[in-house]
């Protein structure tokens, strides 16, 4: 790998989010690993007293082994499918787990707050505006955030499903420079090792190439939800915000003050897209859609390459069930998400709107709001 990328795009990161997994956090499920937490907590101070490169950094932790250390609390020896018994055990197990990471980052003379977080709330802008403010706040007074899922409340249609999705949002949220994600391999294989002779290690390669999902595969432990996949799914998340991800193994030696010294270590995925604007990437890191307008071919050219607002003389069709102000995908006449962006009308009113021009929306609606249905200003493009 060339150092000279690894070098730069640690030595210049000032903010950084650390996500480790379940299986490294509870020792592949026996239990908290003290010495581990330890460890890491040892590095994260080194990073925000500035004694990597003579550089203080601020520093999230994104923590996950609630469930995994609820389990063990509890005496169960295999996960359980029931949701309420996965919420119950991480409701045990985080206790645990913030506690160790408040003892151990004390021990280095850091604050710490306990974080935990739903997809909902970064869905809804004004609870997104909060917990940035939050967490802005905090990482002013030097307290470092540990994060989780609020697994104890989440349901389907509020949850961010893992960690290393978990971890890429707050990357976006508080516009972190790097993304570290801490696990029990090495970092990416082009195949898999264990069944592949040929696999090679991949050292760097762009975050958003298309070819590294194929080598992720679908390998994941049994204790934490995520794998290879929601990793590299991650990284390109992080990317938006213009974070570069390095996968690598939670127990390398000094593995983050060796990062952040400029050492090539694990897999680095680098942001190449350009940074969205932070709020054009909140739209984008909706996991779920309230609704979703078609188009014709005529109004993807126009959104696509020229950049224009969506008008309802494009659109073709209106699924879901959406209010004024939610985030709606834009789906080409195939019915692929496009872009998304905010509505202007609710999906009754835009129903009645298709095909139509804007000085014809008073006659249909008995009055007219904004002459377009997503402005562009309030529009994302995906996949760029
Ligand atoms: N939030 C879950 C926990 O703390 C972990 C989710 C994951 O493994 O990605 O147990």
């Amino acid at each position: 790998m060339n150092s000279t990328d690894s070098s730069t795009t640690f030595g210049k990161a000032r903010k950084i989010v650390i996500k480790v997994g379940s299986s490294l956090v509870t020792n592949e499920g026996k239990g908290l690993d003290r010495n581990a937490i330890a460890d890491w907590c040892r590095q994260m101070a080194a990073l925000v007293h500035g004694d990597v490169q003579g550089t203080p950094r601020e520093v999230i932790m994104v923590s996950s082994g609630a469930i995994a250390e609820g389990m063990k609390r509890l005496g169960w020896t295999s996960r359980p499918h029931e949701i309420h018994a996965l919420q119950a055990a991480a409701a045990v197990g985080q206790m645990g787990l913030a506690q160790m990471y408040e003892t151990e980052l004390s021990a280095m003379g850091l604050a710490s707050a306990q974080v935990l977080l739903t997809h909902a709330d970064l869905a809804d802008r004004e609870r997104y505006l909060n917990a940035r403010s939050t967490l802005s706040t905090l990482l002013e007074h030097k307290v470092i955030p540990v994060i989780n899922e609020n697994d104890t409340v989440v349901t389907d249609e509020i949850k961010f499903g893992d960690n290393d999705t978990l971890g890429a949002l707050v990357a976006n949220l508080v516009e972190a420079d790097v993304l570290v994600i801490l696990t029990d391999q090495k970092g990416l294989y082009s195949a898999d090792p264990r069944k592949d002779p040929n696999a090679t290690f991949i050292h760097e390669a762009k975050a958003s190439d298309p070819s590294l999902e194929e080598m992720a595969g679908g390998a994941g432990s049994s204790l934490g939800k995520g794998g290879m996949i929601t990793k590299i799914i991650a990284a390109k998340r992080a990317a938006g915000s213009g974070a570069s991800t390095v996968i690598a193994w939670g127990r390398e030696p000094d593995v983050l003050i060796r990062l952040f010294s400029g050492e090539a270590i694990g897999t680095l995925l680098t942001a190449s897209t350009q940074k969205q604007q932070a709020k054009k990437q909140w739209m984008a890191d909706h996991l779920q859609l309230r609704g979703s307008i078609c188009v014709d071919a005529g109004a993807v050219q126009k959104i696509q390459n020229q950049g224009k607002s969506l008008l309802c003389i494009g659109m073709t069709a209106v699924q879901g069930d959406f209010a004024r102000g939610d985030v709606i995908a834009i789906c080409s006449p195939s019915g692929q998400e496009f872009a998304r962006g905010l509505a202007n009308y609710a999906s009754f009113e835009a129903k009645l709107l298709c095909g139509k021009l804007s000085q014809d929306f008073e006659a249909v609606l008995g009055y007219s709001a904004e002459p377009e249905m997503i402005h562009r200003d309030n529009l994302v493009l995906l996949g760029r």
